[in-house]
């Protein structure tokens, strides 16, 4: 009997076909809940890349002249499908990725409104008309689909990562090669279906999974008629596809690690602080770009808060994500348990004190227990690497230009959080410190009617708001004398 999962591994889905790969190779998809293979998909090799791009390059000229309404129209079909299709998707991202279902159902809320926002947008694509300075002639600008988009995506977020580039490119009116993560490709399945029945014509979307990404996507990069590249994921590869792209001078929009910053100040509101806190650190169980990585509080206030929020790390259930009482699921994998641990032991051994967790947990699931950690140097490995887990480390300052320094000093700058019922420190300490997005009062940043994304070494261009759909288009600019 076919479990529900493997029934979103028919095929590479490339010109609205399900096909085996040229090689005929597979990749082995597991719960990380449980350690049980859940299905296996086709490992594309260089020559299935090509068939992709052809596909996408294909579609290209048809889908570029679409009228904006009817993509919007089937950008909006995409959105409802996904409402109505949440509780099997998220349980499908629950399974693949071990997140709490909670967390895979706020995540599929989260990615449908990518393709409400954008369909709002397709049909409010900008332009210019002005006189030039000089008088002589008409200044026209003209936004145009980019071209072909090469689309790679995390596990941490299977389909909200996917759908944040997938709506704006096709508002643009640009088809797209995506390139999931090996560890989570049956959600970008299970959309691909979800797409076509919402009318998206064959070869505008196509998805392909391969084990050999770094091979796969140069020759992607290769192609002259490829000519965006849309990356979320690690700095490090980041960097690497960067330096990829620039052999052909592909447009780049990167979404690269965090190292957020938590700023508490003796005048906050402590339940909202808490409250903030929780959010920022647990949502995806630390899984997340946005997650709170330091985590200072002033001195008036610190020890009262290392309470609270022990207390409620302590109280988090612990479990597979599936089970619909889990708060905290399981990592994405036995190296990841193993990473966090290590930054853990590293805090130890320079000092830091364990006030809960700190242990992996025994058994075949990749778990790892809510932690709270206090006395950490901000030598610490932890405070410059990204944890990517349950652990909240706790530093203790004094004043606001102790913090904002120490807030800076990282090389990422993604996410931060202020908490302060001043309102009036909050935006002038938002302003000093260096992060594309701030949380003031607030443990969650992430909208799709905002432009997410970082500065640093966290990124390059921004996803959502009025700023998503820019990244697909190239603005064309006629000198017109008449
Ligand atoms: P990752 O290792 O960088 O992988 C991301 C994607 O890149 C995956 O699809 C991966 O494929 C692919 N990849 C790996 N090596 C490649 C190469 N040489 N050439 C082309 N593609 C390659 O990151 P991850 O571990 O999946 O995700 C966690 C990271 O993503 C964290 O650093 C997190 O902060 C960041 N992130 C950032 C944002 C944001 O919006 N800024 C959002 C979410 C996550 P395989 O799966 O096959 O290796």
């Amino acid at each position: 009997m076919p479990t529900p999962a493997s029934r979103h591994a028919r095929g590479l889905y490339i010109a609205g076909r399900w096909c085996d790969g040229e090689a005929g190779g597979r990749i082995a998809v597991t719960d990380p809940s449980t350690g049980t293979v859940l299905a296996h998909v086709p490992d594309a090799t260089v020559a299935d890349a090509a068939a992709a791009v052809e596909a996408a390059a294909a579609a290209a000229p048809t889908w570029a002249a679409t009228p904006p309404r009817r993509r919007s129209e089937i950008l909006r079909r995409c959105f409802e499908l996904m409402v109505e299709r949440a509780d099997a998707l998220a349980a499908l991202i629950s399974l693949e990725n071990g997140k709490a279902l909670r967390d895979a159902r706020g995540e599929v809320a989260y990615a449908a409104e990518f393709f409400r926002w954008n369909a709002e947008e397709a049909v409010r694509i900008p332009g210019d008309f002005a006189l030039a300075p000089a008088g002589a002639n008409r200044i026209i600008v003209d936004y145009q689909p980019i071209g072909i988009a090469v689309l790679i995506t995390p596990w941490n977020f299977p389909a909200a990562m996917a759908t944040r580039k997938i709506a704006p490119a096709l508002a643009a009116g640009c088809t797209v090669v995506l390139k999931p993560a090996s560890e989570t490709p049956l959600t970008a399945y299970a959309l691909a279906d979800l797409y076509a029945e919402a009318g998206v014509p064959p070869g505008v979307v196509n998805v392909i999974t391969t084990s050999t990404p770094g091979p796969v996507t140069a020759a992607m990069l290769a192609d002259p008629r490829v000519r965006k590249l849309s990356f979320t994921g690690s700095t490090g590869v980041g960097r690497l596809l960067l330096a990829e792209a620039a052999k052909n001078v592909i447009s780049c929009s990167m979404e690269l690690g965090g190292n957020a910053p938590v700023i508490v100040f003796d005048d906050a509101d402590l339940d909202v602080a808490v409250d903030g806190t929780m959010l920022a650190k647990m949502r995806n169980a630390g899984e997340a770009c946005t997650a709170a990585n330091r985590i200072f509080v002033q001195a008036g206030v610190h020890d009262a808060f290392v309470r609270r929020l022990t207390e409620r790390m302590t109280a988090l259930k612990v479990g597979p994500g599936i089970d619909p009482l889990t708060e905290c699921g399981p990592m994405i994998t036995a190296a990841a348990v193993s990473k966090i641990h290590r930054l853990v032991e590293d805090a130890r051994q320079r000092g830091g004190r364990i006030h809960c967790g700190g242990t992996p947990t025994a058994g075949s699931g990749h778990f790892y227990p809510p932690t709270v950690i206090t006395d950490v140097p901000t030598t610490a490995a932890m405070a410059r690497e990204e944890i990517f887990g349950p652990v909240a480390p706790i530093y203790r300052f004094e004043s606001e230009d102790e913090v904002v320094a120490e807030a800076n000093n990282t090389e990422y700058g993604l996410a931060a959080y202020i908490f302060t019922r001043d309102i009036g420190r909050g935006l002038r300490v938002s302003g000093r410190i260096e992060a594309g997005m701030i949380g003031l009062n607030r443990g969650l940043v992430s909208d799709p009617a905002a432009p997410f994304g970082g500065v640093k070494q966290s990124g390059l261009g921004r996803e959502g708001g009025h700023h998503g759909i820019l990244e697909f288009l190239e603005p064309k600019y006629i000198a017109a004398a008449f």
